[in-house]
């Protein structure tokens, strides 16, 4: 299977410099990675002139020269031409990945704040969730580690419940510390595009920490169908938007949703839409 795009990118972007290479970023060529790099989220990089020598290699170099030999690129071992590789054009291109634009990219798909605000190198908030809670992402290990991530989270958060996103590539003991200072700790990459319909978005509701019991209400954003204790329960588009709403609100925040926000997200009178 391969990886989604959304989810490529994150994990290159524990990189304190990501690149993509054009044969990894191959399979998703097209409309979804035109628009990325007409976002600025990829910006395209002079093609490679090395290559990665062959595995157990005893040939001394640490990359090997591509060389084009009658029209055909080609990462020639020194040793060995059984292991010389034929590369394409595709394969040798390469891409930046900007992750502040990443970083705005997902911030907007979730709902969030549409220019996330950076406040320390590679950590930034992306906003607030309907129920109250202070999203935050530190893509790099280092930025996930770095003097001063505490203070500036509490700050930003002024007063509302932190959920901060690592990196997979953190290690165990740094994970352990920020859980115990408080934020809900999950790593970008089990929350980050859950939902095939909606492969840049986060999907709140694993923001808070998992339940040990069986569930009695779940509401399936994506089909917009409900179960209460296993039975199905009808409603239609805008009451449902609007339970999402509520869930969301009890699962991540104070459990309150105001007027003002139903009547943003539905364009409709709260009231309205509670009658229905
Ligand atoms: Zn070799």
């Amino acid at each position: 299977m391969i990886e989604t795009l959304s989810r490529l990118l994150l994990r290159l972007s524990e990189a304190e410099h990501p690149v993509l290479w054009g044969r990894v970023a191959a399979p998703h060529f097209g409309r979804d990675f035109d628009r990325l790099l007409a976002q600025g989220v990829l910006a395209e990089d002079r093609a490679a002139d090395t290559w990665s020598v062959c595995s157990d290699c005893d040939c001394g170099l640490d990359a090997r020269p591509i060389q084009r030999i009658k029209g055909q690129l080609i990462a020639a071992c020194p040793n060995d031409h059984r292991a010389d590789v034929e590369l394409s054009a595709e394969d040798i291109r390469s891409f930046r990945i900007d992750p502040a634009m990443l970083m705005r990219l997902i911030s907007s798909n979730s709902g969030l704040n549409k220019d996330p605000e950076s406040i320390l190198p590679g950590l930034w908030k992306l906003g607030t969730t309907v129920g109250g809670q202070a999203v935050f992402a530190a893509l790099s290990v280092a930025a996930s580690i770095q003097p001063g991530l505490m203070g500036a989270l509490t700050r930003a958060a002024r007063g509302s419940p932190i959920a901060l996103l690592v990196p997979k590539g953190i290690p165990g003991e740094a994970r352990r510390c920020l859980e115990d200072a408080g934020p809900y700790v999950a790593a970008a990459l089990d929350v980050v595009g859950v939902s095939d319909q909606n492969p840049f978005a986060i999907d709140v509701f694993r923001l808070v920490p998992p339940i040990g019991h069986t569930p009695r209400l779940i509401i399936r954003e994506s089909s917009g169908t409900t179960t209460l204790d296993g039975r199905s329960i009808l409603l239609s588009g805008q009451p449902h938007r609007l339970l999402v709403m509520l869930a969301q609100s009890a699962a991540t925040g104070n459990g309150v949703v105001s007027n003002r926000d139903i009547e943003d997200r539905t364009g409709r009178q709260a009231r309205d839409i509670i009658r229905e």
